[in-house]
């Protein structure tokens, strides 16, 4: 069975890592060095932090503490809706970094109105074209907003990341973003908290597969292509969502799986939703 299948493959010839740990509300220096030093050792490449968590300080801090070269992990930081516009993204990219050291992937968090978002992604471009970061992309963009970026970019987006997971997949953005080649990570994949885990149909799968509810909506998300960005706190739960990567789901379980999509979010919706105060 393939460990690790290439999300994105670099001008240097690295992958992006398959599978990052989600840091929203890790809020304390305990909880960043714990998660952080958990999910190294069970084999995470990446960590997933952004400006509006406010925890960029602390995560820098818990891979020093790690004591894993920071070369080795792939930080992924996003930037905030009160920093839209060419300026503002440079200043705002200038402070994350300032916090985390280096940022090697760069997102716009959402997209807000077109004109800004055309704008923000002028500044990731001289970012990438400086070489500031790896790699370039936007989160929680819709299809149409995608439509303009492509139109009007002139680097694509790398990645978009965006909800995804048993309950909530959307299909056609999915093909869009695989028809254009962009990587797509899936935040919220066990649907934060709201009871995705405790779902009848994934709990008798997970156990006829003998896997958890965890693992299983983990290897659901791999095997349709995307790639999960599981976030916890207990490093026994840190080092259960990387080990997804030996088994494989049967194809009558996938259409099983499949059918529990009930098209609800646990987020916003990016088309109606945009707020530069809040966080
Ligand atoms: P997740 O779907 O990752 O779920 C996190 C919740 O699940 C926590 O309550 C956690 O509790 C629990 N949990 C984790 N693993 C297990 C397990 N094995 N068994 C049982 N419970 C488990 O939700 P998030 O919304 O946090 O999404 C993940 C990451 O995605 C975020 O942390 C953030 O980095 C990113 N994100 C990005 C967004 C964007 O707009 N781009 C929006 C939202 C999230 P515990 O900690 O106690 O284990």
């Amino acid at each position: 069975m393939q460990k690790s299948r290439p999300l994105l493959i670099l001008p240097d010839g690295r992958h992006i890592p398959p599978i990052f740990l989600g840091t929203w509300d890790i809020r304390t220096p305990e909880q960043a060095s714990m998660a952080i030093k958990a999910a190294m050792t069970s084999g995470y490449g990446g960590i997933d932090t952004a400006a509006c968590y406010e925890n960029e300080n602390l995560i820098r801090q818990g891979i020093n503490d790690s004591g894993v070269p920071r070369s080795k992990v792939f930080i992924t930081s996003k930037l905030w809706n009160n920093a839209h516009g060419f300026n503002p993204a440079l200043k705002a990219f200038e402070e994350s970094e300032k916090k985390l050291g280096s940022i090697d992937i760069f997102l716009i968090h959402w997209p807000g109105p077109v004109h800004s978002f055309l704008e923000t992604w002028k500044a990731l471009e001289r970012l990438y074209d400086e070489k500031r970061v790896q790699v370039i992309g936007v989160s929680n963009f819709m299809m149409s907003q995608l439509d303009i970026l492509l139109h009007e970019c002139r680097i694509k987006p790398m990645i978009n990341q965006i909800e995804c997971h048993l309950w909530y997949n959307d299909f056609m953005l999915l093909d869009y973003c695989r028809k254009h080649d962009i990587a797509v990570q899936a935040y919220s994949p066990l649907s934060a908290g709201t009871g995705l885990l405790r779902d009848k149909t994934l709990i008798e799968i997970a156990e006829k597969l003998g896997k958890t509810p965890a693992q299983l909506a983990l290897r659901y998300l791999w095997q349709i292509g995307v790639y999960p960005i599981p976030k916890s706190s207990n490093p026994k739960r840190i080092a259960e969502n990387n080990d997804f990567f030996d088994f494989e789901i049967p194809v009558n379980y996938m259409q099983k799986l499949l059918s529990m999509n009930r098209l609800v979010r646990t987020n916003k919706d990016p088309l109606q939703w945009f707020d530069p105060e809040y966080r």
